[in-house]
């Protein structure tokens, strides 16, 4: 039997059975529109809010607090679009860093278009921004800080406690991205001083195409999506019942099994790191040693494409990727990459092999495995490693 191992967990999660089994009702025999009237459609608005409580249990948030949305990016489109709305025509300014998902970063471009200014922090060698350049950077003109409490593509977990009593003391609304933290590491609202938070499902195994935004209490944004008067008439459309029960169970599941889960995933990634050092010679981890995602290992190797290396694991049965999701389909290096002041030569040769629920310390022995072998035969075709 060939091998399979799905070390991508950072693009998407299997949904989980607990997950799948909650969501089932909810496609057939409870399809009932959760705006009608009669009893018939009580049984899917009583399980919207269910989900809705859940979900804010998780957060340490309030069920009024919590609105559906289509997943992670809209969440996040809506919090930076909706903000800037609430702010007025006049323009003002924006806070957030180099190194967001381009669900933040493009939006943050377009609303520069439109007139607001944005200010892009650096971040360290390690992808860490720096409170104190939060803090300097404010302007009496600026209304939001968006910075992502942990990255998607070289793990590090951001001092979003520290950024968020910056922008409580300055008066200035915080979202944080928690869309790669959500059901990794905790997450609480009222700690963070957050705002607003964008949570995705398909990401702490839960589907996809369903995700939330947690809006503080008092904070009224205004909608992205106009029609019916659904989510309290901030965001229309006929509600994805089953998506949203879904993401409840699964985020349940995860917070539920957080602190096993994340240790055993945290002992699985430092044996990959570690042992990827020791067999490839000029690699290197990308991203910090403590405060990093659990599961979550990133290297960059010299001298080799990234593309090259992922191809040759497809062929073995691994399932990685060399950035993000969203930009391994262009030949840019990643913005996270450069912005960590790697040059563009090496930025090229990044791995990210982000483990999960169902991978196993026989995964990392067979990871441990191929990737050597897999880096050194391509490296041995190369005319840039034989002039290394
Ligand atoms: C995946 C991801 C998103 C986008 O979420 P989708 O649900 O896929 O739209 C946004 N931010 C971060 C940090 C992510 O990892």
């Amino acid at each position: 039997m060939s091998k399979f191992v799905y070390a991508d967990h950072a693009a998407t999660t299997a949904l989980s059975d607990t997950a799948l089994k909650a969501m089932l009702p909810y496609f057939k025999e409870e399809y009932g529109n959760p705006s009608s009237l009669y009893r018939f459609a009580g049984t899917a608005k009583a399980a919207l809010e269910q989900a809705r409580q859940t979900v804010a249990a998780c957060l340490n948030a309030a069920p009024e607090e919590i609105f559906f949305t289509s997943g992670g990016s809209e969440a996040d489109n809506w919090a930076l679009l909706g903000a800037a709305q609430l702010r007025g025509k006049g323009g003002g300014h924006i806070i957030t860093t180099a190194i967001e998902h381009h669900a933040v970063l493009h939006t943050a471009q377009f609303l520069e278009k439109q007139g607001y200014a944005v200010t892009y922090l650096p971040v360290d060698g390690q992808g860490r921004v720096d409170p104190a350049q939060v803090e300097a950077a404010l302007r009496p003109d600026t209304f939001l800080i968006s910075v992502m409490a942990a990255n998607n593509e070289i793990g590090t977990i951001q001092p979003v406690a520290e950024i968020g009593a910056i922008a409580k003391k300055a008066g200035v609304l915080f979202h944080p991205d928690a869309v790669r933290a959500a059901g990794h590491i905790p997450v609480d609202v009222r700690a963070w001083g957050a705002d607003l938070l964008s949570l995705s499902g398909h990401k702490f195994y839960g589907p996809k195409g369903v995700g939330v935004l947690y809006m503080r209490k008092g904070l009224r944004l205004p909608p992205l999506i106009h029609g019916g008067a659904q989510e309290k008439g901030r965001r229309a459309g006929t509600e994805n019942v089953a998506a949203a029960v879904g993401l409840a169970a699964a985020l349940k599941q995860a917070v539920g099994e957080l602190e096993a889960e994340g240790a055993r995933l945290d002992k699985l990634a430092r044996r990959l790191m570690d042992g990827i050092l020791e067999r490839v010679p000029r690699a290197r981890v990308t991203g910090p040693r403590e405060g990093r995602l659990p599961g979550h290992a990133s290297f960059v190797f010299e001298c080799v494409e990234g593309e090259s290396i992922l191809l040759r694991l497809d062929g073995a049965g691994i399932c990685a990727s060399s950035g993000s999701a969203c930009s391994s389909a262009s030949l840019d290096p990643s913005h996270v990459l450069l912005a960590i002041g790697l040059p563009h030569e090496i930025a090229h040769g990044s791995v990210r092999l982000t483990l999960g629920r169902e991978n196993t310390q026989e995964d990392v022995d067979y990871l441990l495995e191929t990737l050597p072998r897999v880096v050194a035969g391509l490296r041995a075709m190369s005319p840039l490693w034989e002039e290394a």
